[in-house]
């Protein structure tokens, strides 16, 4: 079986997934007819993917199974955020805290399955994508280091950085085209502390995200001059870790991404406005509260708020009143036209609507620019031609 698509699934693919986690057969089977249980194929492998928690497996846990075998890969866990580090740290950790920079793209667990790594998103998806760039990129220091840890029951977990990505579009400069960096090393499920995870990968040449401090739990100043100079860089912001793990990581974003988060969302606004809004106002408002602010400088925030929820929105209307069509556009580089195609079968599959508006050579790979259609733009010319708007 080739391809990268949705499998019906046989009796012996329920039970084999009802086996690996624990459930009962009927349980499965119903779970597949709502479709809480995903079952796919990537390259002649197949899994099963959660679409939500289920006994304790983390929404997007997947199930990689074969007749007489199985592996499952936990789901990541979500990371709660503080609005007021100052209450939140001292509360939520034991003593000391790791203080580790939060990179901006997107999660991706690695797994070594007889031999082949596969890249697994945040959702339970091997992303054929992913697992090809990861491959090219840190294909034999991975395999090793898994390897060495013992790949039956270690999964690396990392952020995937860069441009040049089908999910997200941040640019650093360590990683400006595509990168990966580990930021947790679970062992059977379990995180390993961050001191053990840097020097698994440092051993192995894998990149992990930047350790910023580990600090005393009450050292505010600490950690607010740590936030204050990733701010200073335009960077997404932390993620506060116990030495040992013993009590879950909590996550804080600088007000640079919250405002710009504000004004990438707002782009399409019909889609993502809201959801995006409201959050990102509510962690501006604590901040707005935690600092004092007041009187020119509450204006001050007041303007930046205002105008990034505005202007892309706006430039948005302004676009597709003057007939243009509105979407995403990024590069992608694939190995050859194969792979390309295989691809766009993977993000039809999952519902996702891309066109590729042109490829061309570079140092012999495939690089292809791919636009990703954009629902706002057929709701505003609906508003643009009727003057009445779908939302009261
Ligand atoms: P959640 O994790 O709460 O479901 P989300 O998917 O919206 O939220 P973010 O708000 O980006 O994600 O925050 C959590 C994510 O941050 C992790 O899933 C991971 O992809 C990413 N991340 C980046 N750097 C780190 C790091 N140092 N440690 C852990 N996660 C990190
Ligand atoms: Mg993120």
């Amino acid at each position: 079986m080739s391809g990268v698509g949705w499998v019906q699934p046989e009796p012996w693919m329920v039970d084999a997934v009802a086996e690996a986690l624990g459930l009962e057969r009927e349980r499965v089977e119903s779970l597949a007819k709502h479709r809480t249980i995903r079952f796919r194929v990537f390259r002649g492998i197949l899994y099963a993917s959660l679409r939500r928690e289920l006994g304790g497996y983390p929404e997007g846990t997947v199930v990689i199974f074969g007749r007489g075998w199985s592996r499952v890969v936990h789901g990541y866990p979500p990371i709660q955020r503080m609005v007021l580090p100052s209450v939140a740290l001292p509360r939520h950790f034991v003593d000391r805290i790791v203080v580790e920079e939060k990179l901006n793209g997107y999660n991706v667990r690695v797994v070594l399955v007889d031999g082949r790594l596969l890249a697994v998103t945040r959702g339970g998806f091997i992303c054929p994508y992913t697992t090809d760039r990861i491959e090219r990129l840190l294909g034999g220091r991975l395999r090793e280091m898994l390897r060495e840890l013992g790949e039956e029951e270690h999964v690396a977990a990392g952020e995937v950085i860069g441009l040049e990505n089908p999910y997200t579009r941040y640019y650093y400069p360590e990683a400006p085209r595509f990168g990966y960096f580990v930021f947790d090393i679970f062992r059977s499920g379990k995180p390993l502390p961050p001191r053990v995870r840097d020097e698994a990968t440092e051993k192995h040449g894998v990149p992990h995200v930047p350790v910023l401090g580990v600090l005393d739990k009450g050292d505010i100043e600490g950690f607010r001059s740590i936030v204050e100079a990733l701010e200073r860089r335009g960077r997404e912001g932390v993620v506060v870790k116990d030495p040992e793990y013993r009590v879950h990581p909590l996550k804080y974003t600088t007000h640079a991404t919250n405002v710009g988060d504000i004004r990438l969302g707002m782009r399409f606004f019909m889609e993502e406005g809201r959801g995006f809004l409201f959050s990102r106002l509510l962690r501006e408002i604590f901040r707005a509260y935690e600092q004092g602010l007041q009187g020119p400088r509450l204006e001050k925030l007041a303007t930046e708020i205002g105008l990034a929820a505005l202007e892309p929105a706006l430039e948005t209307v302004r676009l597709v009143a003057a007939g243009e069509p509105v979407y995403e556009e990024f590069e992608l580089e694939f190995e050859n036209r194969d792979r390309l195609e295989e691809f766009l079968e993977y993000m039809q599959s999952l519902g996702v609507d891309v066109v590729v508006a042109g490829t061309y050579e570079r140092d012999g790979m495939l690089v292809a620019r791919v636009r990703k259609m954009r629902d706002t733009w057929l709701q505003v010319r609906r508003m643009l031609e009727t003057g009445l708007t779908p939302i009261d």
